[in-house]
């Protein structure tokens, strides 16, 4: 994707991603969200895919319209899960058929408990690197996909995970973004390993994800799904924040995570990351004020 590409520009590339709404609310928070983030001009804007059949439609309704009624660039996320081969070119087909050239291409995690076991669609893929070239076979499209700078929690190992981030890269996909994370080192070190297994494929961005956290519960269940948590030293941090009370003290932890989300992107540009990727949970503010302090929220020219 050529918007990751920097041109020389003083500031680097930002995108954020959002998630499907659930109910009318939660789409009216959204295009709040979405008006607010276009007046920042991100390279693009990603949708989640979530299991369930309304919310899907939804997310493709949705994703269709910022593509038609804003000066956004959206980026439609794909997963396998539960979905036959037919079933996926019948889902890249709906994008296509709004504009939507963009696909953020992964595999998924089963649905109910996504740490339980894997189960392939019996007509469907095994993994994501089948569908990424599944979906370069259906027209011209431009493919991402996910990358883990601590490991995929199934992978064997750091060698495994790196070789099938360079498949995925090999079937077609432009570039990565990665999971979030709290230490910059693992996302430098999968550059470097990338680069190393294979140096064609490792001259694709890598995008590094950010999410400025503004409730430890959120961010625990989130990392918890992903078979992660907080390093033991931010969980401490977050949690002294939070105090004792019934409730956490929001502002803060808020604090305390737009100050992380700053320090963590300050690093990655000043490491030459290509853009920075923010997960947004359909909010504007937070990642407006790290876009500020990061100087990358002013007018461009
Ligand atoms: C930026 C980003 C966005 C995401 N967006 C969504 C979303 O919108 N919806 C959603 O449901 N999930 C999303 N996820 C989560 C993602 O679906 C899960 O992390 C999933 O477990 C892995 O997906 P993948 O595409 O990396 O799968 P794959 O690359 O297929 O990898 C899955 C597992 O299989 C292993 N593997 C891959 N190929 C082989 C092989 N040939 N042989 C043996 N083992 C192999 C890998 O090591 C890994 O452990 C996102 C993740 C990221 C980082």
């Amino acid at each position: 994707m050529d918007r990751l590409r920097s041109d020389g520009a003083a500031r680097i590339p930002f995108s954020v991603e959002f998630s499907p709404p659930r109910d009318e609310a939660g789409e009216a928070r959204l295009w709040r969200a979405v008006r607010e983030f276009e007046q920042l001009q991100p390279a693009f804007v990603s949708m989640t895919y979530g299991a369930g059949g309304s919310t899907r439609d939804r997310t493709v309704r949705v994703t269709g319209q910022i593509a038609e009624e804003t000066t956004l660039l959206p980026v439609a996320h794909l997963t396998a899960v539960s979905h036959s081969v037919d079933e996926l070119r019948s889902m890249v087909g709906s994008y296509a058929d709004r504009g939507i050239s963009n696909i953020l291409v992964l595999r998924g995690d089963p649905p109910g408990d996504p740490l339980g076991d894997w189960e392939k669609h019996p007509d469907g893929v095994e993994y994501a690197d089948e569908l990424v070239t599944l979906v370069r076979e259906l027209g011209d499209f431009h493919v991402g996909v996910a990358s883990f700078p601590e490991g995929h929690y199934r992978a064997l190992n750091l060698e495994q995970d790196t070789r099938v981030l360079v498949n995925k890269l090999r079937a077609g996909a432009e570039y990565s973004i990665t999971q979030m994370f709290f230490d910059v080192d693992d996302y430098l070190r999968l550059r470097d390993r990338v680069v190393a297994f294979d140096p064609e494929q490792g001259a694709k961005p890598i995008v590094p994800e950010i999410m400025p956290i503004t409730s430890l519960r959120t961010v625990r269940r989130a990392l918890a799904l992903s078979g992660s948590a907080l390093p033991k030293a931010l969980d401490d941090r977050f949690t002294t924040a939070a105090g004792t009370g019934p409730e956490e003290d929001r502002a803060a932890v808020r604090e305390v995570g737009i100050e992380l989300a700053t320090q963590i992107g300050e690093r990655l540009i000043a490491e030459g990351a290509p853009a920075l990727h923010f997960i947004t949970l359909n909010f504007a503010k937070a990642t407006r004020e790290v876009l500020t302090n990061l100087g990358l929220c002013a007018a461009r020219v």
